[in-house]
């Protein structure tokens, strides 16, 4: 079952919506032509207290849950994929991340400069050679008295370009495999940390993607997230709610792209009719209000059972709406693009933007040949 919105959640989407129109909007064409990070909307999400919205008050956080979270990304990735996708690589990969996992004294530490926007955040697993098979990864966290000196290389990395405070897998026991991983949270002042490459990329440009170097980086050992050699609990503590978010961006997507090729079809006149008066565009429409609406209710779905704590019980759903949505992302995406003929693949409009950062969908966060695996392995158990 999927719960209705609450009225505070109504009051949000709404509030959100307009936000996205109103100031998100008219600077999405730019933000992706110049690559360039939306401080603007950062600076402003963090005075509307959603920069930390699953975090408890008293960190300076707003206190809300998985389903607010997903209405956020729902209304920026209508509008804009980059701001979300900036959005929620700090506010769900790092701050919920750190929310979760850290202990008081981390949050008291790292929470309210990460709410109030003072700092950005990212999280780091990726590694040239460990992509989908990330407990493979290669970085190295040495115990030496009280600091960890950690020294190899993250690529990939989401806000890796701006950001102050990250989240960092290591191996601390590269012998044990999986279970010589720990997470530390790693500031870009400590010694021995360095950004490298910023990628240049076909969609979410404005969300900056680069390369995190690490040449005897000393991280105190006090920032040691959760315990030892248990790194992987703390990142597949993150995973499921993370793919329930990617399924909310990928259903803003969607529909932003609908809602344009829908508006565009009963406006664009062709043999003397609008084109949505025609049968093969109006099943264009129709597939692409179906798939959007599929794509909410898998999606919803996956927020409620997380915000019910149903957190082990939901990698079934948690897949459907990562594989499901980026799929549907992907296909209204293009054929938004054909509704809208020539103009479609002009910068004019925004469904070719749109589309090019609905392929991100498919591959970020676990590729969809991944999310394939997993439903597999719970249907076979
Ligand atoms: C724009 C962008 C932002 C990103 N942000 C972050 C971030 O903030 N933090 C972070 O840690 N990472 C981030 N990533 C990394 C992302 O999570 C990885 O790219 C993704 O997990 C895939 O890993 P890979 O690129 O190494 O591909 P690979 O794992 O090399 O996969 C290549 C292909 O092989 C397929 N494949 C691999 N294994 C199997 C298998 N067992 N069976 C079938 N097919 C398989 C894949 O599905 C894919 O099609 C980001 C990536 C991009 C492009």
């Amino acid at each position: 079952m999927i719960p209705e919105f609450t009225p505070e959640q109504k009051m949000l989407q709404e509030t959100v919506r307009n936000f996205a129109e109103k100031e998100v909007a008219p600077l999405a064409y730019e933000i992706d032509r110049d690559e360039r990070f939306p401080n603007e909307s950062f600076r402003r999400l963090a005075e509307m207290g959603l920069l930390g919205i699953t975090v408890p008050v008293e960190y300076g956080g707003a206190g809300a849950g998985y389903t607010d979270m997903c209405i956020v990304s729902e209304e920026l990735g209508a509008v804009c994929c980059s701001t979300a996708a900036v959005w929620g690589t700090h506010s769900d990969l790092c701050v919920d991340n750190i929310r979760r996992n850290a202990n008081e004294q981390q949050q008291r530490k790292y929470l309210p400069p990460l709410c109030d926007g003072s700092k950005i955040g990212g999280l780091a697993m990726t590694e040239p050679s460990a992509g989908s098979d990330v407990m493979s990864m290669k970085l190295k966290a040495e115990r030496k008295k009280d600091e960890y000196i950690l020294n190899g290389s993250k690529i990939f990395i989401s806000n890796g370009p701006v950001g102050d405070i990250f989240v960092i897998y290591a191996k601390t026991a590269p012998e044990k495999g999986a279970h010589g991983v720990s997470a530390f949270i790693v500031e870009k002042d400590f010694q021995g940390f360095q950004r490298g490459k910023k990628f240049e990329k076909m969609g979410w440009r404005g969300s900056p993607t680069g390369e995190l170097i690490f040449e005897d980086c000393r991280v105190p050992a006090e920032n040691l997230l959760g315990k030892e050699n248990q790194g992987a609990a703390v990142l597949m503590s993150g995973l499921n709610t993370e793919r329930v978010l990617l399924g909310a961006l990928s259903l803003g997507i969607a529909r932003g792209a609908f809602e344009c090729a829908l508006k565009y079809a009963k406006e664009r006149i062709q043999f003397g009719k609008p084109i949505a008066s025609f049968q093969l565009v109006q099943a264009k429409l129709a597939d692409m209000a179906m798939e959007v609406e599929l794509t909410r209710l898998i999606t919803y779905k996956g927020s409620a059972m997380a915000d019910k704590g149903l957190h082990r019980e939901m990698n079934l759903v948690a897949a459907y709406a990562k594989l499901y949505g980026s799929e549907v992302a992907m296909r209204v995406t293009t054929e938004a693009v054909q509704i809208l003929g020539g103009y479609g693949y002009m910068k004019e409009f925004p469904v070719e933007r749109m589309m090019r950062d609905a392929k991100l969908q498919t591959i970020g966060g676990g590729t969809s040949e991944i999310q394939r695996l997993i439903i597999a392995r719970e249907v076979l158990a």
